[in-house]
């Protein structure tokens, strides 16, 4: 009889240890490209990355599918952005964070590096100030350093020199952002995401809709855009990769309509990092050419 109890042990303690993943690598899941490329940089090849949204995708109206509720479900340890990003998958990462090693990188901020935009609420777009993302970066590395003991020497080191790397960003956006005229240091784009990147790098910046994508502009405000550009001298106007431009050209025409000529100043990478394997493809290459395309359109000479 005890010779069957011993089996049956044995054969218990087998199907635990084959149900239990142990033979699957360490898996890090996060909602946006910025917070993937934040963990990549941690932890370079030791663990595997997984990033829900992939380029052009709008983290504000992204509805969860099931191969990314099986995704959540395996990973080791998840990160999204919080402040409300992800608005239609909040209440799935905040049940799962009561049992889970689920963060919100947002909500681990200091109050006071936080924006808030009136009645609406918090500003979720906390990677635009590359100051701030340092901070990210930093509470992203603890909890990974926690989670994995035996690498957290090396994650560490990883974090050190990215930090570096974030800094020496951090000024030089601040310099080439300095070059553009004060006067002609306007950011007119198709929702207010640059709120923490106008902060950080003193230009002022317009938003056709408001901090989510969620719900519509109107009339009201392609008019209040329209008359702000004729009357500020604007030049250039901006879409973003995540957003339909539909609204941004309902602009122009209405510029167009008064006789005013106002460019389009480029695209930029608003909600989402650009391809993988391209330069865009980087939260400092997202950065960089972000920069380099608002001084092109806005340095230009006033004619
Ligand atoms: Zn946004």
């Amino acid at each position: 009889m005890n010779r069957y109890k011993i089996f049956y042990l044995f054969f218990c303690l087998t199907l635990f240890s084959c149900t239990n993943d142990t033979d699957e690598p360490f898996t890090i899941l996060t909602t946006t490209g910025m917070l993937g490329d934040a963990v990549k940089n941690i932890v370079k090849e030791d663990a595997r990355v997984i990033s829900l949204m992939g380029p052009g995708i709008d983290p504000h109206t992204y509805q969860t599918t099931q191969k990314d509720v099986q995704q959540l479900k395996h990973a080791h340890i998840v990160f999204y952005n919080g402040l409300d990003l992800e608005g239609k998958m909040i209440n799935l990462l905040k049940g799962m964070a009561q049992q889970r090693q689920v963060y919100a990188v947002g909500e681990a901020l200091n109050q006071t590096q936080l924006l808030y935009d009136g009645a609406i609420g918090v500003d979720p777009h906390i990677w635009f100030d590359v100051s701030i993302w340092k901070e990210v970066v930093r509470f992203i590395s603890q909890k990974l350093q926690a989670a994995r003991p035996e690498s957290a020497a090396y994650y560490q080191d990883n974090t050190i020199a990215y930090l570096r790397t974030l800094e020496a960003l951090h000024q030089s956006v601040t310099r080439q952002i300095q070059s553009i005229p004060k006067q002609q240091r306007v950011l007119i784009t198709a929702h207010d995401a640059f709120g923490y990147f106008g902060k950080a790098y003193d230009i002022e910046v317009v938003g056709l809709q408001g901090i989510s994508t969620a719900s519509e502009c109107g009339l009201k405000d392609i008019k209040r855009i329209v008359s702000l550009i004729i009357k500020r001298n604007i030049k250039a106007i901006f879409f973003e990769t995540s957003v339909s431009d539909k609204s941004m050209r309902a602009v122009l025409e209405g510029c167009a309509h008064y006789g005013h000529k106002v460019a389009i100043g480029g695209y930029l990478y608003s909600d989402a990092l650009g391809a993988p394997n391209t330069v865009e493809g980087s939260y400092c290459g997202m950065i960089r050419t972000n920069t380099i395309t608002i001084v092109n359109a806005l340095k230009k000479d006033i004619i």
